[in-house]
C-alpha cells in the first residue's frame, strides 16, 4: 500500500524545518505567498504521485498482477514531475510569487516522495518512467509474506490518523481552519477502529490476500484518499503556516 499519511508526516515536517516565521506576516493569507505556498506545495507534493491509485484501483479488478506494475511508474517519475513543474512554471506561474512558490514546493515534494519510495513497501519505482533504465528495486529478491503486506495496508489507517492528527497540531499552533478540528478528531476514531479490523483480518486473511487487496484498496481509493485530498485542499492556511 502507499502509506500516504506517512508521506503527509514527511511533507509536513519538511515544511516546519523551513521555518523562521510566518509568512504572511501577520496580514492575509499565507498560501498566497511564496514562501506559504511553497509550504502547501510541499506536502501535497508529497502525497500527490499516490493518485495512480485512482487508476490502479479499477485495473486491479481486471488484472491484478498487470494493475500493480502500473503504480509507482508515471506519477513517480521524476521526468515526468521535471517537464511538468517546469511547464507550469513556465505558463502558469510566471511573474507570480504564490504560484512560483506553489509549484517549486509541489516539484521537490513529488521528488521527495518517489526517493523515499525506493526504500519502502519491498516495491521498485521507475524513477525514469517512460525510459526503460532508471527503474530502482532494492527488495527485487525479498517476498514479503501475506500477513506482512496484508499489515501494512491495515497500517495505512494508522498513517492517516497519525498525519490528520499531526495537521491538527499545526492548526491548534497557527490558530487557523480551528472549524476542522471537530470533524478531524471523529474522522480519527474511525481510522483507529479501521486500522484495529485491518490488523485482525491481515491475520484471519493471511491466505486470501487477493480479497484483503480488493476490500482494502477499495475503501482505501474510495473514501480515504478522497478524504484525505479534501482536507489538503480545506487546510491549506494550515500548512502555509506550518
Ligand atoms: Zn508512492
Amino acid at each position: 500500500m502507499s502509506q500516504s499519511g506517512l508521506h503527509g508526516i514527511t511533507g509536513l515536517y519538511a515544511a516546519r524545518l523551513l521555518r523562521p516565521g510566518d509568512p504572511a506576516d501577520g496580514r492575509g493569507a499565507a498560501v498566497r505567498t511564496q514562501a506559504g505556498a511553497f509550504k502547501y506545495g510541499l506536502v501535497l507534493g508529497n502525497i500527490l504521485p499516490d493518485v495512480d491509485f485512482f487508476i490502479m484501483g479499477p485495473a486491479y479488478l481486471v488484472e491484478g498482477s498487470a494493475a500493480l506494475g502500473l503504480h509507482r511508474s508515471w506519477s513517480h517519475s521524476l521526468l515526468v514531475q521535471g517537464v511538468v513543474s517546469a511547464l507550469l512554471l513556465w505558463l502558469w506561474a510566471r511573474g507570480d510569487p504564490g504560484r512560483r512558490g506553489l509549484v517549486q514546493g509541489l516539484w521537490l515534494g513529488m521528488a521527495m516522495h518517489s526517493f523515499a519510495d525506493v526504500f519502502l513497501w519491498f516495491s521498485g519505482v521507475r524513477l525514469l518512467w517512460p525510459l526503460p533504465w532508471g527503474d530502482v528495486n532494492l527488495w527485487r529478491h525479498v517476498t514479503p509474506p501475506g500477513w506482512l503486506s496484508n499489515f501494512l495496508g491495515a497500517a495505512d489507517y494508522l498513517f492517516f490518523a497519525l498525519f490528520f492528527a499531526y495537521l491538527a497540531r499545526v492548526a491548534r499552533q497557527g490558530n487557523v481552519d480551528l472549524e476542522l478540528l471537530p470533524r478531524i478528531r471523529g474522522l480519527n476514531r474511525v481510522l483507529y477502529a479501521m486500522f484495529f479490523a485491518f490488523t485482525v483480518l491481515a491475520f484471519v486473511w493471511r491466505d486470501r490476500t487477493a480479497l484483503y487487496n480488493i476490500v482494502d484498496y477499495a475503501l482505501f481509493i474510495l473514501v480515504f484518499l478522497p478524504v484525505e485530498i479534501w482536507l489538503l485542499l480545506r487546510m491549506r492556511e494550515t500548512m502555509a503556516r506550518a
